[in-house]
């Protein structure tokens, strides 16, 4: 529930409201705002009775709120988020972030590759998978904590963050040890013990849509790594399936300006894994980038036909380049 308090309210009828929600054994969240003073109700399992609320002085009216999310809703929380990692920030405000790399992490020799080349082109972020959640068993399936180094060394050695997704509970010390970003991938979208431990960390999370999620279901995943506190969650966007197979996914590209008004999260989009297809990856990119993405996360492969993940996808480190160079002609037509 959301109680909204008149814009006269003083603060002693603020605090008199958050007493009673907490004398009901539910948690008050204050949240101040410009145009208005709300109080969000939270820890109920169903229907909260309003009855005492709504007569207190100050209160203008209580909106039930039945979604399964309301911490990353913007009713609860108007003001954007701002993920930091180290100097880069993701979210409003900031020009968009490029996060480039190989799907995994192959050898330190790719490894150092990939980064020199996608530093060059200008890319913010290093990416890398070292524990790969492939759909058949004999596929490789990534060089897991030996990876973890590669690429640290990789980031190190370019002055770029990293971010490499981590699929179970019992890897998250080590990836927490190497990596500056947790990746939860789209199989993992909802394994939420998963959800719950990454959101007792203090690690920025890049949280991916499910394949089949909604967008409810997506945001209601969020919502389990910020209830635990850590509001530090940036949502990927990375194409969902349809009956269509001539691409990979089906990008959708609404959910961009649509997050942004449900959610004060972030947003970017990761084009490589939406098509499949190397040659639709840097059109879809900026399309991305005009439907307000805060970011994107593109596969970059030094020889993508020697890939042992995702080569079809991944851009050359050529390809790259040309693509960084069109997104900062577009970055300056959006204004950035
Ligand atoms: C990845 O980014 O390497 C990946 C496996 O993506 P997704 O979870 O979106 O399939
Ligand atoms: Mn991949």
């Amino acid at each position: 529930m959301l109680i909204v308090m008149h814009h006269s309210a003083t603060n002693e009828q603020i605090c008199a409201v958050e007493q009673a929600v907490e004398a009901m054994g539910l948690k008050s969240s204050p949240i101040p705002g410009s145009l208005r003073t709300a109080i969000g109700v939270l820890g109920n399992q169903g229907y909260v009775d309003d009855s005492s609320i709504r007569e207190l002085p100050g209160v203008r009216e209580c909106i039930h709120v039945s979604k399964p999310y309301k911490l990353v809703s913007r009713d609860f929380h108007p003001e954007s988020t701002v993920v930091e990692i180290g100097s880069v920030k993701v979210g409003d405000g900031h020009p968009p972030v490029i996060m480039a790399g190989p799907c995994s992490i192959e050898s330190e020799a790719q490894m150092l590759t990939a980064a020199r080349v996608v530093k060059a082109a200008g890319a913010h972020i290093l990416r890398g998978g070292a524990f790969k959640p492939r759909t058949g068993p004999h596929s490789f399936q990534g060089l897991g904590i030996e990876g973890l180094k590669y690429l640290r060394l990789a980031g190190d050695e370019s002055g770029l963050p990293v971010v490499t997704e981590v699929m179970r509970i019992e890897q998250l010390d080590d990836v927490c040890r190497y990596a500056d970003i947790l990746q939860i991938g789209a199989r993992n979208m909802q394994n939420f013990d998963l959800l719950k431990e990454v959101g007792k960390l203090r690690h920025p999370v890049l949280l991916k849509r499910g394949m089949s999620a909604t967008i409810e279901e997506f945001l209601a995943a969020a919502e389990y790594i910020v209830a635990e506190g850590n509001s530090q969650v940036i949502l990927c966007e990375r194409g969902i399936r349809t009956f269509e197979k001539a691409t990979r996914n089906t990008l959708d590209l609404s959910v961009v300006p649509l997050i942004r008004k449900m959610s004060h999260l972030p947003i970017i989009v990761d084009p490589s894994h939406a098509t499949g297809v190397r040659a639709l990856v840097p059109v879809m990119g900026k399309a991305a980038l005009v439907a307000g993405a805060h970011g994107l996360m593109i596969e970059v492969h030094p020889e993508p036909e020697k890939a042992l993940c995702d080569g079809a996808q991944s851009l050359t480190g050529e390809g790259f380049g040309e693509l960084m160079k069109e997104i900062g002609g577009l970055l300056t037509y959006l204004g950035y």
